[in-house]
């Protein structure tokens, strides 16, 4: 049976590249960059609350990287390191090659670099902190949507969501929109490129992780801002508009989550520098709504003549009641 410190040595040291130190010491070194503050995050997954026991190993690496390189697209920041605590039942070396594979691939596709960690027996959990260098002035924050901006969304929102409806028995997907949103719920590729790009030209941005109604949420309560939400200018994939159950459809759409597209703002005379980055990054970016009069944290989603339509409150519930709710 293999130690933590075979484990450690095996799975997680590789020669280090942009760190003074990596793997192995006390503390990993980094060296500070001129003129950029370290944008940091965590996120955590658990077994049996984020994804199932024998769930495959490589998505897993993969995932657990690809959602907190997400948090550091929405602020714009650059991928530089990452730090991996794991908690495993036992040292299953299977597992571990088959996780760091998914890890390391996508860390090579991103350039980041894992320069520590802690390992541990215990129910599966994977916590991963990632690092990414921004200047400051530019990181994309959630407050900064100012009245009269656009709101845009990347890609489209509720695969992910309709991929687990598919596991869950709630609706039958079959073929290439099976294929399709599976690999949106189990590899979602973080906007890490679209993030940059939208320095100095978002006003707000927020990666959509929780459901498109809810984190734009979060863009309206801490910009202080109502934001109305155009229901028939939102993208939808083809296996969204096939899916032939319509409640469930707005459901994903709305509030399904784990999409991590990202949901910026811009001041409206940007639209053509916006419209020019989607076609020279080659994806899709579409206004969906836009900063409007109404109490600062309203979402409102608006049905085609503009009025507010009623939305089912189930999948909003860690959105909150009150002014804050959508309408
Ligand atoms: P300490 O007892 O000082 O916390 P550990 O024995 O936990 O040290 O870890 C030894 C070295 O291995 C440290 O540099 C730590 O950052 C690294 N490490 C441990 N687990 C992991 C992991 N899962 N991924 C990457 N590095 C790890
Ligand atoms: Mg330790």
């Amino acid at each position: 049976m293999a130690s933590e410190f075979d484990i450690i040595r095996r799975y997680f040291t590789r020669p280090v590249k942009r760190a003074l130190l990596g793997v192995g010491d006390d503390c990993a070194l980094v060296a500070p960059e001129a003129g950029a503050a370290f944008a940091v995050s965590t996120d955590m997954l658990v077994e049996g609350r984020h994804f199932l026991a024998g769930a495959d190993a490589a998505q897993l690496g993969h995932k657990a990287l690809a959602v907190n390189l997400s948090d550091l697209a929405a602020m714009g920041a650059a991928p530089r390191y990452a730090t991996l605590a794991l908690a495993l039942p036992a040292a299953d070396e299977r597992w571990l090659e088959q996780f760091t594979q998914g890890f390391f691939r996508l860390a090579d596709a991103f350039d980041v670099e894992l320069i520590g960690g802690d390992t541990t027996r215990g129910p599966r959990t994977i916590s991963i902190t990632v690092l990414g260098a921004v200047p400051p002035e530019q990181a994309l924050r959630r407050g900064g949507a100012r009245a009269g901006d656009d709101l845009w969304l990347s890609g489209a929102s509720g695969d992910a969501a309709l991929a687990l409806a598919h596991l869950e028995g709630r609706v039958q997907l079959s073929g290439a929109a099976l294929a399709h949103c599976l690999a949106r719920l189990h590899a979602p590729v973080p906007c890490v490129r679209l993030g940059l790009a939208l320095r100095g030209i978002a006003s707000s941005a927020i990666d959509v992780s929780d459901g498109l109604v809810a984190d734009v949420g979060h863009i309206a309560e801490c910009s202080g801002v109502a934001v109305d939400l155009r229901y028939a200018a939102l993208p939808r994939s083809r296996a969204l508009r096939a899916c032939a159950d319509a409640r469930l459809a707005q459901e994903c759409l709305l509030a399904g989550g784990d999409d991590y597209e990202l949901a910026f703002t811009a001041a409206a005379p940007a639209r053509s520098r916006v419209e020019a980055l989607a076609a020279g990054l080659g994806l899709t970016l579409t206004r969906i709504g836009s900063v409007a009069a109404g109490a600062p944290g309203l979402v409102s989603v608006l049905d085609a003549a503009g009025a507010p339509m009623r939305l089912e409150r189930r999948g909003y519930d860690h959105f909150g009641g009150g002014e804050s709710a959508a309408t």
